[in-house]
C-alpha cells in the first residue's frame, strides 16, 4: 500500500487527499507557473520583479527557490497561492488554470487547497492557539455549518497541534508563545484545510536557530512522511539543501541549481 493509499479524510491528522492520486495525472505537475510577469510601479518607474517565470512542483515534491532579498521571492510565492495577480503568465494547480478565476473561487481554492507559512506567523492576536487554528474552518463553514462540524474540526485542530509539541499550548494567546511555538501554530493553520501544497516563505527567517532547526524538521518530516507537496522559499542555502530540488530566481528569471 502507498503512503498515500494510507491517508483517510476521518483521520484528523493526516493531511494527503485521495483524489490527487484518483482525478489527476501523474504525468501532471501538481503546481506549475508559466510565462509568470510581475512589475511594480515605483517613483514614476517600472520595477520589472519577475520577467517570464517559469517553475513546476510535482505531487509530493520538494523544491526550495533561494535569491537575493529582493529577488521576487516572496513575490512569486503570492502569486502561486493565489494572493495576488501576475500581469501576465499562467499558474495551474493539477493541470487547471487557477490565476484567471473568479475572485471568490481563488478565495475558495486558498482557503482548501493552498496552505501558506509567513515568516511573521501572521496569527489573530486576540484567539488562542486552537482557534487561530480553527479559524480557516470557521471562514469556509459559515455559521451553520460550523455548528454541524464543530466537535470534528477542534479534534482536527488538537490532533495538529499536540503533532507539533503542542498540546499544553491549546489556549495560549500568540503573546503567551515562543516564536517556534507561534509558527508551529501558523503550519497547523496551514494544515488544518488539508491543502495539496503548503507555500512557505522564510519560515525560519525570524528564529533562533535551535527553533529554526525545529521549524525545517518539521516541514521536512511534512513531505517525507505525509507526502505533503512544499515550496519553501528561503535565502539560506544550507536550508535550501533540504529540499529534493532547489531553484534560484535572479534577474527575473529562475534557474535550477
Ligand atoms: P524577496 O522576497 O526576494 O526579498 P520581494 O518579492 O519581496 O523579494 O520583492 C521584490 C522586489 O519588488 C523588491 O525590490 C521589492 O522592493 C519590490 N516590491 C515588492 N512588493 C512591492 C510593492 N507592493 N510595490 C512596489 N514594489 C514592491
Ligand atoms: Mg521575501
Amino acid at each position: 500500500m502507498t503512503r498515500a493509499a494510507m491517508r483517510d479524510d476521518t483521520n484528523p491528522v493526516s493531511l494527503g487527499r485521495e483524489r490527487d492520486e484518483r482525478g489527476s495525472n501523474a504525468l501532471v505537475p501538481l503546481l506549475s507557473v508559466r510565462k509568470l510577469r510581475k512589475n511594480y510601479r515605483s517613483g514614476g518607474g517600472l520595477l520589472e520583479v519577475l520577467r517570464g517565470v517559469d517553475f513546476d512542483l510535482d505531487q509530493s515534491g520538494f523544491v526550495a527557490i533561494v535569491g537575493q532579498s529582493g529577488s521576487g521571492k516572496s513575490t512569486l510565492l503570492h502569486l502561486m497561492g493565489l494572493l495576488d495577480e501576475p500581469d501576465s503568465g499562467e499558474v495551474y494547480l493539477s493541470g487547471t488554470r487557477i490565476d484567471n478565476l473568479p475572485a471568490h473561487h481563488r478565495d475558495r481554492l486558498r482557503n482548501t487547497d493552498i496552505g501558506m507559512v509567513f515568516q511573521s506567523y501572521h496569527l489573530l492576536p486576540e484567539f488562542n492557539a486552537l482557534e487561530n487554528v480553527l479559524a480557516p474552518l470557521m471562514v469556509r463553514y459559515g455559521v451553520l455549518e460550523w455548528m454541524r462540524r464543530k466537535t470534528e474540526a477542534r479534534g482536527r485542530a488538537r490532533a495538529l497541534l499536540e503533532r507539533f509539541g503542542l498540546g499544553a499550548r491549546l489556549h495560549h494567546k500568540p503573546r503567551q508563545l515562543s516564536g517556534g511555538e507561534m509558527q508551529r501554530v501558523a503550519i497547523a493553520r496551514a494544515l488544518v484545510s488539508q491543502p495539496r501544497v503548503l507555500l512557505a516563505d522564510e519560515p525560519t527567517g525570524n528564529l533562533d536557530e535551535a527553533s529554526g532547526a525545529e521549524i525545517l524538521d518539521t516541514i521536512c518530516e511534512l513531505n517525507r512522511e505525509d507526502g505533503l507537496s512544499i515550496v519553501l522559499v528561503t535565502h539560506d542555502s544550507a536550508i535550501a539543501r533540504r529540499a529534493d530540488r532547489i531553484v534560484r530566481l535572479a534577474a527575473g528569471h529562475v534557474e535550477t541549481i
